[in-house]
């Protein structure tokens, strides 16, 4: 009988190609198993399927409840309405999963009849699956709808973003201190066929990447940090004309450690192990994306925690709307507002954050007050 403490050494055709690829050329970096665990364009683990929901692997705010997506969509047409209402602007998201959030967005944004005639919707998504979801979710969404594999394929113009637990699937790096200096931290082989964490040889590239104040951290610290590009990219967009709202799960305060995790059938999983059948994330530097941000031209405005966003703008009214319109459905609407709000170290309203950024002369973008 197999021992299930032991873990077992994955012959999925992925772990196959990373083992091939790890003998061939050295281990590889954690943002490059990341990339190719989620995104491999075969056998990655967005490209092959829909995670989402009870039966899924995880769950996400707008699959909980309408009024997330109802509430960005107000968010969206607030937004618009300070920019003075360009015609035409483009309503652009990032990662949407389903399609769940967008189509709550849509529905919302008939209160400013004027914001859905004015806009057309980009939906940028590299997964196949998901995309083919996304369009049996939005056909009868009413608004001219187009997808991209990527923001830079968005025609540029007034432009509205909008993310929701995107950031967290983007690779992240990591580098491992030892007395020597800083090294990559990497994933190669171990003799018998598993996955190992490993790093590569001291590298001052690596440590460039660290700030300076950490340089000297004790042999161990591990730092994890994300390209700017994307970003860079979407303040470059709302610095010419336009604002963004970033969401997602992280901290405010940048720190050493290390946040990479694997997550399957609503369980935490071993992030080497079954490479493309788990959904691998990393935490969210809400600090390097402002600081990013800013170095791009877009003014910063938060972040703040989902709970005192969503309670800016408004949920608890939405919800009692909403209880009001179908009283049989009031226990599942207070525990959805109990889940999105919920203010414990890891509930959703207080580990997850909201970021805004704007055009530098944008009046305040709504929710994003640190001190309402
Ligand atoms: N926003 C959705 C889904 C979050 S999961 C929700 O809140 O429910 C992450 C989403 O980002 C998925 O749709 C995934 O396919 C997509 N994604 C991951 N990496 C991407 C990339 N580099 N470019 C575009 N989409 C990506």
């Amino acid at each position: 009988m197999t021992d299930p403490t032991v873990p077992t050494c994955s012959t999925s055709p992925l772990a196959e190609e990373l083992r091939r690829k790890i003998r061939d050329r050295g281990p590889l970096p954690v943002a490059d198993w990341m990339a190719l665990c989620l995104g491999h364009p075969q056998h990655g683990y967005y490209t092959t399927r829909d995670p989402f929901g009870a039966a899924g692997d995880f769950t996400t705010a707008p699959e909980i409840s309408q009024m997330f997506g109802e509430l960005l969509g107000l968010w969206a047409a607030a937004a618009w309405q300070l920019m003075g209402a360009p015609v035409p602007v483009r309503l652009v998201e990032l990662g949407p999963g389903r399609g769940t959030m967008m189509a709550d967005v849509l529905r919302a944004a008939r209160v400013l009849p004027a914001f859905r005639a004015a806009m057309t919707v980009h939906l940028v998504e590299t997964s196949p699956v998901l995309e083919r979801r996304q369009r049996e979710t939005l056909a009868a969404a009413g608004v001219p709808i187009a997808w991209h594999h990527d923001l830079a394929a968005v025609p540029d113009g007034a432009t509205i973003v909008l993310a929701n637990e995107f950031f967290d699937s983007l690779p992240v790096h990591q580098a491992v201190k030892s007395v020597a200096g800083w090294h990559a931290r990497t994933v190669g082989l171990a003799p018998d066929g598993r996955f190992v964490f490993d790093v590569g040889p001291e590298d001052p590239a690596v440590a460039a990447q660290v700030p300076e104040f950490w340089r000297s951290a004790p042999a161990g610290a591990i730092f994890e940090w994300r390209d700017d590009a994307v970003v860079q990219a979407i303040a470059a967009r709302v610095a010419r004309q336009g604002a963004a709202l970033v969401v997602d799960y992280g901290h405010v305060d940048q720190d050493l450690g290390e946040t990479l995790q694997a997550v399957r059938a609503h369980d935490f999983v071993d992030p080497l192990q079954n490479p493309g059948e788990a959904d691998l994330t990393a935490h969210v530097d809400f600090c390097a994306l402002a600081r990013a941000a800013a170095a791009a031209g877009a003014r910063v405005d938060g972040p703040v925690t989902q709970g005192g966003f969503l309670r800016q703008l408004g949920i608890a009214t939405r919800a009692d709307t909403l209880k009001a319109a179908a009283p049989q459905k009031a226990a599942e609407i207070d525990a959805a507002l109990a889940r999105l709000l919920d203010p414990a170290k890891t509930g959703m309203g207080s580990l997850f954050k909201a970021l805004g950024l704007a055009h530098p002369s944008l009046l305040p973008l709504p929710g994003l007050d640190p001190a309402p």
